[in-house]
C-alpha cells in the first residue's frame, strides 16, 4: 500500500514523547479532552506539576484516575497560605506516590514572599527531596544570584530548571550529571533570546520537553491555551535550533525524562 500523506503524519505523531511540566488542574479543557487530544498527539506520560497542596492533591488523583499522568508535590515561591506549610508537605509525600518535588524555587519578578522567605522555603524543600529520595522541578526567575548559592549545598540532589532562559555561566554555576534543563513553547518565539540560546548550548543527555500548559503556548497554535497535545512544536523549534532532526530529538527528551523521572 501507498503511504498516503496523512498516514505519513500520523505515523510521525506515535513517536513517543513526554511533556515534563503541565498544570492539568488549570486547563479549561476537560481532563477527558486534555488527555484524548494528548494521546492523539502521541504523547507517553505527562508529568502534572503541583504548586500548593491543594494542587499536589489534585496532581495525585489524576494520576490515580489516567495512566498516562504522574503527579508531584511542592510549593511554588508565588504561593502564599498557611497551610502551605512544609510539615503538611512532607506527610503528604509520605502518603501518596509522586515522581517529583516540583515546582519549588526562587522568583525575584513576581512573589508577593519576601525572598528570604522564598530561600527558606526552597532549601527546606529540597531537603525533603533529598531524605525522600525524589528529583526536584525548579522554577527560577530573576533570582540567579541566590538560586546559584542554594543549589551549591545541593549538587547530589537530581533537579531540573523548568522553563529554561539562563546563560551558560548559569549553566556552568549549577551544572552536575544530576542536573536538567527543560524548555517550553517560548523557544518559538523570536523574541526569547536567552530560552533560544539556552536550549541550543544545554547538554544533549540533560535536555527535556515540557508545556507549561496552560502558558508559553508556541507561536503555531497562538490563540490558544497551550497543552500537551502541541509539545511537538516545541520540539521542532529545538531541533532546528540544534540543526538535528525532530525524531533525534524526541528520543533523546523521552529517555532523558524516562531516566529523570524513573518512569517506566
Ligand atoms: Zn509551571
Amino acid at each position: 500500500m501507498k503511504f498516503t500523506e496523512s498516514v505519513f503524519v500520523s505515523m510521525k505523531k506515535e513517536r513517543p514523547v513526554i511533556d515534563t511540566h503541565a498544570h492539568l488542574f488549570l486547563s479549561e479543557l476537560s481532563a477527558e479532552d486534555y488527555i484524548k487530544n494528548a494521546q492523539a498527539a502521541g504523547l507517553e506520560r505527562i508529568v502534572s506539576v503541583a504548586t500548593d497542596l491543594k494542587t499536589s492533591a489534585e496532581c495525585v488523583r489524576l494520576a490515580t484516575h489516567y495512566p498516562i499522568i504522574v503527579a508531584t508535590a511542592g510549593i511554588h515561591p508565588c504561593e502564599e497560605g498557611a497551610e502551605n506549610t512544609i510539615a503538611a508537605l512532607r506527610e503528604f509525600v509520605s502518603s501518596h506516590s509522586v515522581v517529583a518535588i516540583g515546582e519549588i524555587g526562587l522568583d525575584g519578578y513576581r512573589s508577593p514572599v519576601p525572598m528570604a522567605d522564598q530561600i527558606e522555603r526552597f532549601v527546606l524543600q529540597l531537603e525533603l527531596a533529598r531524605e525522600v529520595g525524589l528529583p526536584v522541578i525548579i522554577h527560577c526567575r530573576k533570582a540567579a544570584d541566590p538560586m546559584i548559592s542554594v543549589i551549591a549545598s545541593f549538587h547530589d540532589v537530581p533537579k531540573v530548571f523548568h522553563c529554561f532562559s539562563e546563560d551558560r555561566q548559569f549553566i556552568d554555576a549549577v551544572s552536575s550529571p544530576e542536573t536538567y534543563f527543560s524548555f517550553t513553547g517560548n523557544v518559538t518565539y523570536d523574541n526569547a533570546k536567552n530560552s533560544r540560546h539556552a536550549a541550543s548550548i544545554v547538554p544533549f543527555d540533560r535536555i527535556m520537553l515540557e508545556t507549561d500548559a496552560p502558558y508559553m503556548t508556541p507561536t503555531r497554535y497562538k490563540g490558544s491555551a497551550n497543552e500537551s497535545a502541541f509539545l511537538r512544536a516545541t520540539a521542532d523549534a529545538i531541533a532546528e535550533l540544534r540543526r538535528i532532526e525532530t525524531d533525534t530529538l524526541i528520543d533523546q527528551t523521552t529517555l532523558n525524562a524516562r531516566r529523570f523521572f524513573r518512569l517506566t
